[in-house]
Protein backbone atom coordinates (compact mmCIF):
# COMPACT_ATOMS: atom_id res chain seq x y z
CA UNK A 1 0.00 0.00 0.00
CA UNK A 2 1.19 3.74 -0.71
CA UNK A 3 2.40 5.13 2.57
CA UNK A 4 -0.09 8.31 2.25
CA UNK A 5 -3.08 5.75 1.24
CA UNK A 6 -2.16 3.40 4.46
CA UNK A 7 -2.12 6.62 6.38
CA UNK A 8 -5.91 7.57 5.48
CA UNK A 9 -6.97 4.20 5.66
CA UNK A 10 -5.74 3.92 9.58
CA UNK A 11 -6.98 7.33 9.87
CA UNK A 12 -10.17 6.70 8.25
CA UNK A 13 -10.84 2.92 10.48
CA UNK A 14 -9.67 5.14 13.58
CA UNK A 15 -12.57 7.71 13.35
CA UNK A 16 -15.06 4.64 12.02
CA UNK A 17 -14.32 2.52 15.53
CA UNK A 18 -14.15 5.86 17.83
CA UNK A 19 -17.51 6.51 16.32
CA UNK A 20 -19.43 3.32 16.46
CA UNK A 21 -17.38 3.49 20.08
CA UNK A 22 -19.06 7.02 20.74
CA UNK A 23 -22.71 5.12 19.88
CA UNK A 24 -21.77 2.28 21.96
CA UNK A 25 -21.32 3.86 25.62
CA UNK A 26 -24.39 7.18 24.68
CA UNK A 27 -26.84 3.74 24.71
CA UNK A 28 -25.24 1.72 27.68
CA UNK A 29 -26.84 3.15 30.79
CA UNK A 30 -24.72 0.87 33.11
CA UNK A 31 -21.47 2.13 31.52
CA UNK A 32 -22.86 6.29 32.01
CA UNK A 33 -23.74 5.28 35.75
CA UNK A 34 -20.33 3.43 36.23
CA UNK A 35 -18.78 6.61 34.60
CA UNK A 36 -20.71 9.72 36.90
CA UNK A 37 -20.38 7.06 40.05
CA UNK A 38 -16.01 6.87 39.44
CA UNK A 39 -16.81 10.93 38.66
CA UNK A 40 -17.83 11.79 42.13
CA UNK A 41 -15.38 10.17 43.68
CA UNK A 42 -12.38 11.91 42.28
CA UNK A 43 -10.55 14.13 44.29
CA UNK A 44 -7.53 16.05 44.30
CA UNK A 45 -6.84 16.28 40.78
CA UNK A 46 -8.93 17.40 37.53
CA UNK A 47 -11.04 15.02 35.68
CA UNK A 48 -9.20 13.71 32.92
CA UNK A 49 -13.43 12.03 32.56
CA UNK A 50 -12.99 9.18 30.17
CA UNK A 51 -9.42 7.93 31.37
CA UNK A 52 -11.19 8.17 35.04
CA UNK A 53 -13.89 5.26 33.96
CA UNK A 54 -10.93 2.52 33.54
CA UNK A 55 -10.30 0.37 36.95
CA UNK A 56 -6.69 0.14 37.90
CA UNK A 57 -6.40 -3.47 36.81
CA UNK A 58 -7.91 -3.17 33.33
CA UNK A 59 -5.59 0.15 33.33
CA UNK A 60 -2.42 -2.11 34.18
CA UNK A 61 -3.45 -4.71 31.85
CA UNK A 62 -3.79 -2.56 29.20
CA UNK A 63 -0.10 -0.68 29.45
CA UNK A 64 1.51 -4.20 29.67
CA UNK A 65 -0.31 -5.18 26.43
CA UNK A 66 0.48 -1.58 24.67
CA UNK A 67 4.60 -2.40 25.37
CA UNK A 68 4.25 -5.97 24.97
CA UNK A 69 3.37 -5.11 21.55
CA UNK A 70 5.22 -2.06 20.72
CA UNK A 71 8.37 -2.04 22.24
CA UNK A 72 9.77 -4.40 19.89
CA UNK A 73 9.26 -2.01 16.85
CA UNK A 74 10.50 0.99 19.24
CA UNK A 75 13.83 -0.64 19.77
CA UNK A 76 14.42 -1.27 15.76
CA UNK A 77 14.13 2.47 15.00
CA UNK A 78 15.09 4.24 18.24
CA UNK A 79 16.83 1.77 20.23
CA UNK A 80 16.78 1.02 24.22
CA UNK A 81 15.95 4.50 25.19
CA UNK A 82 12.10 5.10 25.71
CA UNK A 83 11.89 8.67 26.06
CA UNK A 84 11.94 11.68 24.62
CA UNK A 85 15.03 13.70 23.37
CA UNK A 86 16.50 16.76 25.17
CA UNK A 87 17.02 18.94 22.45
CA UNK A 88 19.05 22.96 22.33
CA UNK A 89 15.69 24.67 22.28
CA UNK A 90 14.64 25.85 18.74
CA UNK A 91 17.10 23.32 17.31
CA UNK A 92 16.09 21.20 14.45
CA UNK A 93 16.76 17.38 15.03
CA UNK A 94 19.07 14.83 12.72
CA UNK A 95 18.30 11.33 12.66
CA UNK A 96 21.55 11.10 13.98
CA UNK A 97 21.08 12.72 16.92
CA UNK A 98 18.31 11.16 18.28
CA UNK A 99 20.03 8.56 20.01
CA UNK A 100 22.50 11.37 21.83
CA UNK A 101 19.74 13.71 22.38
CA UNK A 102 17.99 11.04 24.85
CA UNK A 103 21.47 10.05 26.35
CA UNK A 104 21.59 13.92 26.84
CA UNK A 105 18.04 13.91 28.60
CA UNK A 106 19.22 11.05 30.96
CA UNK A 107 22.65 13.38 31.32
CA UNK A 108 20.61 16.65 31.89
CA UNK A 109 18.39 15.08 33.84
CA UNK A 110 20.86 13.53 36.54
CA UNK A 111 22.81 17.63 36.30
CA UNK A 112 19.73 19.12 37.25
CA UNK A 113 19.16 16.55 40.05
CA UNK A 114 22.97 17.47 41.19
CA UNK A 115 23.45 13.42 41.73
CA UNK A 116 27.54 13.60 42.06
CA UNK A 117 29.99 12.05 40.38
CA UNK A 118 32.32 11.85 43.31
CA UNK A 119 33.63 8.24 43.69
CA UNK A 120 32.65 8.80 47.75
CA UNK A 121 29.06 10.51 46.34
CA UNK A 122 27.86 8.84 43.48
CA UNK A 123 24.85 6.33 43.77
CA UNK A 124 25.92 2.90 44.58
CA UNK A 125 22.16 1.63 44.31
CA UNK A 126 19.52 2.60 41.64
CA UNK A 127 15.81 1.87 40.83
CA UNK A 128 14.42 2.32 37.70
CA UNK A 129 10.95 2.73 38.26
CA UNK A 130 9.12 1.99 34.75
CA UNK A 131 12.49 0.76 33.10
CA UNK A 132 11.27 -0.05 29.50
CA UNK A 133 13.99 -2.44 28.39
CA UNK A 134 16.34 -0.78 30.65
CA UNK A 135 17.76 1.96 28.22
CA UNK A 136 18.41 3.74 31.54
CA UNK A 137 19.67 1.21 33.92
CA UNK A 138 22.33 0.07 31.81
CA UNK A 139 23.02 3.64 31.39
CA UNK A 140 23.61 4.32 35.12
CA UNK A 141 25.35 1.18 35.93
CA UNK A 142 27.68 1.85 33.64
CA UNK A 143 28.25 5.49 34.29
CA UNK A 144 28.41 4.86 38.42
CA UNK A 145 29.06 1.03 38.54
CA UNK A 146 25.84 0.40 40.64
CA UNK A 147 23.60 -2.12 40.96
CA UNK A 148 20.61 -1.61 39.43
CA UNK A 149 17.36 -2.76 39.64
CA UNK A 150 14.58 -2.10 37.15
CA UNK A 151 10.71 -2.52 37.03
CA UNK A 152 8.13 -2.66 34.41
CA UNK A 153 4.34 -3.91 33.48
CA UNK A 154 5.74 -5.79 30.33
CA UNK A 155 6.97 -9.23 30.63
CA UNK A 156 8.14 -8.53 26.88
CA UNK A 157 9.96 -5.47 28.32
CA UNK A 158 11.55 -7.43 31.19
CA UNK A 159 12.79 -9.96 29.17
CA UNK A 160 14.42 -7.68 26.43
CA UNK A 161 15.99 -5.21 28.90
CA UNK A 162 17.22 -8.65 30.79
CA UNK A 163 18.39 -10.29 27.27
CA UNK A 164 20.16 -6.82 26.10
CA UNK A 165 22.12 -6.46 30.06
CA UNK A 166 23.24 -9.74 29.63
CA UNK A 167 24.48 -9.03 25.87
CA UNK A 168 26.46 -6.21 27.52
CA UNK A 169 27.89 -8.35 30.46
CA UNK A 170 26.25 -6.06 33.23
CA UNK A 171 24.43 -8.95 34.45
CA UNK A 172 25.99 -9.10 37.49
CA UNK A 173 25.03 -5.12 38.07
CA UNK A 174 21.39 -4.96 36.13
CA UNK A 175 18.76 -7.20 36.84
CA UNK A 176 14.50 -6.51 36.02
CA UNK A 177 11.50 -7.80 36.83
CA UNK A 178 7.60 -7.42 36.06
CA UNK A 179 6.69 -5.21 39.19
CA UNK A 180 3.87 -1.90 39.74
CA UNK A 181 5.10 0.95 41.24
CA UNK A 182 2.69 1.50 43.48
CA UNK A 183 3.20 -1.63 45.52
CA UNK A 184 7.58 -1.67 44.32
CA UNK A 185 8.42 -5.29 45.76
CA UNK A 186 11.66 -3.63 47.47
CA UNK A 187 12.47 -2.84 51.36
CA UNK A 188 12.49 0.90 52.54
CA UNK A 189 14.81 2.58 52.37
CA UNK A 190 17.17 0.88 49.88
CA UNK A 191 18.00 3.07 46.73
CA UNK A 192 20.49 6.48 46.55
CA UNK A 193 18.97 7.41 43.05
CA UNK A 194 15.47 6.84 42.23
CA UNK A 195 14.77 7.05 38.88
CA UNK A 196 11.32 7.45 37.07
CA UNK A 197 11.59 8.80 33.22
CA UNK A 198 8.58 9.28 31.35
CA UNK A 199 6.50 6.48 33.44
CA UNK A 200 4.41 9.18 35.86
CA UNK A 201 2.42 9.69 33.24
CA UNK A 202 0.78 6.31 33.37
CA UNK A 203 0.88 5.99 36.92
CA UNK A 204 -3.29 5.98 38.44
CA UNK A 205 -2.54 7.31 41.67
CA UNK A 206 0.05 9.90 41.79
CA UNK A 207 0.30 10.78 45.24
CA UNK A 208 0.90 6.78 46.03
CA UNK A 209 3.87 6.99 43.09
CA UNK A 210 5.45 9.21 44.72
CA UNK A 211 5.09 7.83 48.20
CA UNK A 212 6.49 5.01 47.31
CA UNK A 213 9.41 6.17 45.27
CA UNK A 214 10.36 7.85 48.63
CA UNK A 215 9.57 4.96 50.54
CA UNK A 216 12.41 2.86 48.83
CA UNK A 217 14.77 5.72 48.84
CA UNK A 218 16.98 5.48 51.17
CA UNK A 219 17.62 8.49 53.54
CA UNK A 220 19.58 11.13 51.83
CA UNK A 221 18.77 9.61 48.22
CA UNK A 222 17.89 11.40 45.17
CA UNK A 223 14.16 10.89 43.52
CA UNK A 224 14.09 12.00 40.00
CA UNK A 225 10.93 11.90 38.11
CA UNK A 226 11.07 13.34 34.29
CA UNK A 227 7.62 13.54 32.97
CA UNK A 228 4.35 14.29 30.89
CA UNK A 229 2.24 16.86 32.82
CA UNK A 230 -0.50 19.36 31.64
CA UNK A 231 0.05 23.09 32.50
CA UNK A 232 -0.44 24.67 36.02
CA UNK A 233 -3.90 25.88 36.37
CA UNK A 234 -3.91 29.50 37.28
CA UNK A 235 -5.20 30.24 40.45
CA UNK A 236 -8.87 31.65 38.87
CA UNK A 237 -9.16 28.14 37.68
CA UNK A 238 -10.78 24.80 39.20
CA UNK A 239 -10.27 22.23 36.31
CA UNK A 240 -8.98 22.76 32.27
CA UNK A 241 -10.81 23.99 29.68
CA UNK A 242 -13.07 21.63 27.96
CA UNK A 243 -11.29 21.20 24.69
CA UNK A 244 -7.98 20.80 26.65
CA UNK A 245 -9.59 17.62 28.63
CA UNK A 246 -10.60 15.98 25.01
CA UNK A 247 -7.68 16.45 23.91
CA UNK A 248 -6.20 14.63 26.86
CA UNK A 249 -8.74 12.24 26.85
CA UNK A 250 -7.65 11.50 23.47
CA UNK A 251 -3.82 10.67 24.09
CA UNK A 252 -5.02 8.56 27.14
CA UNK A 253 -6.99 6.62 25.32
CA UNK A 254 -4.31 5.69 22.99
CA UNK A 255 -1.53 5.51 25.59
CA UNK A 256 -3.07 3.83 28.65
CA UNK A 257 -2.69 6.72 30.64
CA UNK A 258 -5.10 7.83 33.39
CA UNK A 259 -5.80 11.33 34.75
CA UNK A 260 -2.97 13.89 34.44
CA UNK A 261 -1.60 16.00 36.62
CA UNK A 262 0.27 19.22 36.43
CA UNK A 263 4.03 19.47 37.84
CA UNK A 264 2.44 21.94 40.84
CA UNK A 265 0.56 19.32 41.74
CA UNK A 266 3.99 16.80 41.81
CA UNK A 267 5.99 19.54 43.91
CA UNK A 268 2.56 19.95 46.64
CA UNK A 269 3.02 16.32 46.73
CA UNK A 270 6.68 15.92 47.56
CA UNK A 271 6.26 18.81 49.78
CA UNK A 272 3.18 17.11 51.63
CA UNK A 273 5.36 14.06 52.12
CA UNK A 274 8.19 16.28 53.44
CA UNK A 275 11.02 15.38 51.12
CA UNK A 276 13.60 18.68 50.41
CA UNK A 277 14.88 20.07 47.72
CA UNK A 278 12.41 20.05 45.90
CA UNK A 279 13.24 21.75 42.35
CA UNK A 280 11.24 21.43 39.07
CA UNK A 281 11.69 22.54 35.28
CA UNK A 282 10.25 22.93 31.91
CA UNK A 283 11.83 21.32 29.16
CA UNK A 284 8.55 21.32 26.57
CA UNK A 285 10.80 23.50 24.46
CA UNK A 286 13.97 21.12 24.85
CA UNK A 287 11.91 17.72 23.64
CA UNK A 288 9.87 19.61 21.10
CA UNK A 289 11.80 18.56 18.27
CA UNK A 290 10.93 14.81 19.19
CA UNK A 291 7.54 14.53 18.35
CA UNK A 292 8.22 15.50 14.72
CA UNK A 293 11.39 13.03 14.28
CA UNK A 294 9.27 10.05 15.41
CA UNK A 295 6.37 10.48 13.15
CA UNK A 296 9.05 11.58 10.34
CA UNK A 297 10.33 7.63 11.26
CA UNK A 298 6.82 6.08 11.19
CA UNK A 299 6.32 7.46 7.81
CA UNK A 300 9.32 6.14 6.53
CA UNK A 301 8.51 2.51 4.54
CA UNK A 302 10.25 0.76 7.06
CA UNK A 303 8.39 2.30 9.75
CA UNK A 304 5.18 1.84 7.94
CA UNK A 305 5.61 -2.09 7.29
CA UNK A 306 6.41 -2.52 10.64
CA UNK A 307 3.90 -0.58 12.09
CA UNK A 308 1.13 -3.21 9.49
CA UNK A 309 3.04 -5.63 11.55
CA UNK A 310 2.68 -4.90 15.23
CA UNK A 311 -0.51 -4.52 16.24
CA UNK A 312 -3.69 -2.00 16.37
CA UNK A 313 -2.49 -0.90 20.07
CA UNK A 314 0.68 0.32 18.41
CA UNK A 315 -1.04 1.41 15.28
CA UNK A 316 -3.53 3.57 18.01
CA UNK A 317 -0.14 4.96 19.52
CA UNK A 318 1.27 6.23 16.04
CA UNK A 319 -2.22 7.89 15.20
CA UNK A 320 -2.15 10.30 18.21
CA UNK A 321 1.33 11.31 17.61
CA UNK A 322 0.04 14.51 15.80
CA UNK A 323 -2.34 15.05 19.15
CA UNK A 324 0.30 14.99 21.01
CA UNK A 325 2.48 17.97 18.86
CA UNK A 326 -0.59 19.74 19.04
CA UNK A 327 -0.91 19.62 23.13
CA UNK A 328 2.39 21.21 23.34
CA UNK A 329 1.73 23.88 20.44
CA UNK A 330 -1.08 25.10 23.32
CA UNK A 331 0.79 24.81 26.00
CA UNK A 332 -1.22 22.43 27.65
CA UNK A 333 1.07 19.53 27.46
CA UNK A 334 4.31 20.10 29.39
CA UNK A 335 7.58 17.71 29.83
CA UNK A 336 8.46 18.63 33.25
CA UNK A 337 11.33 17.35 35.39
CA UNK A 338 10.54 17.37 39.29
CA UNK A 339 13.93 16.44 41.73
CA UNK A 340 14.00 15.63 44.98
CA UNK A 341 15.74 14.39 48.48
CA UNK A 342 14.61 12.42 50.99
CA UNK A 343 15.15 13.57 54.55
N1 LIG B 1 11.84 4.64 31.45
C1 LIG B 1 11.94 3.89 30.23
C2 LIG B 1 10.61 3.50 29.63
C3 LIG B 1 9.55 4.58 29.48
S1 LIG B 1 8.05 3.91 28.79
C4 LIG B 1 12.83 4.63 29.26
O1 LIG B 1 13.02 5.83 29.45
O2 LIG B 1 13.33 4.03 28.31
C5 LIG B 1 7.01 3.75 30.25
C6 LIG B 1 7.38 2.57 31.14
O3 LIG B 1 6.61 2.69 32.34
C7 LIG B 1 7.07 1.18 30.58
O4 LIG B 1 8.14 0.35 30.82
C8 LIG B 1 5.87 0.71 31.43
O5 LIG B 1 5.79 -0.69 31.62
C9 LIG B 1 6.20 1.40 32.73
N2 LIG B 1 5.06 1.50 33.66
C10 LIG B 1 3.91 2.14 33.47
N3 LIG B 1 3.13 1.99 34.57
C11 LIG B 1 3.82 1.25 35.45
C12 LIG B 1 3.56 0.76 36.76
N4 LIG B 1 2.40 0.98 37.39
N5 LIG B 1 4.52 0.01 37.37
C13 LIG B 1 5.70 -0.24 36.76
N6 LIG B 1 5.99 0.20 35.52
C14 LIG B 1 5.07 0.94 34.88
Amino acid sequence: MHPGAAIIFFMSAQFLISQVAYLVLRRAPFLRRRISDEGKRRLSFRPMAAAAAVSRDGLKKGIAEFYDESSGIWENIWGDHMHHGFYEADSSATVAGHRAAQVRMVEEALRFAGVSDDPLKKPMRIVDVGCGIGGSSRYLAKKYGSQVQGITLSPVQAKRAQDLTMAEELADKVSFQVADALEQPFPDGQFNLVWSMESGEHMPDKEKFVRELARVAAPGGIIIIVTWCHRDLLPSEEELKPDEINLLNKICKAYYLPKWCSAADYVHIAESLLLQDIKRADWSDNVAPFWPAVIKSALTWGGLTSLLRSGWKTIKGALVMPLMINGYKKGLIKFAIITCRKP
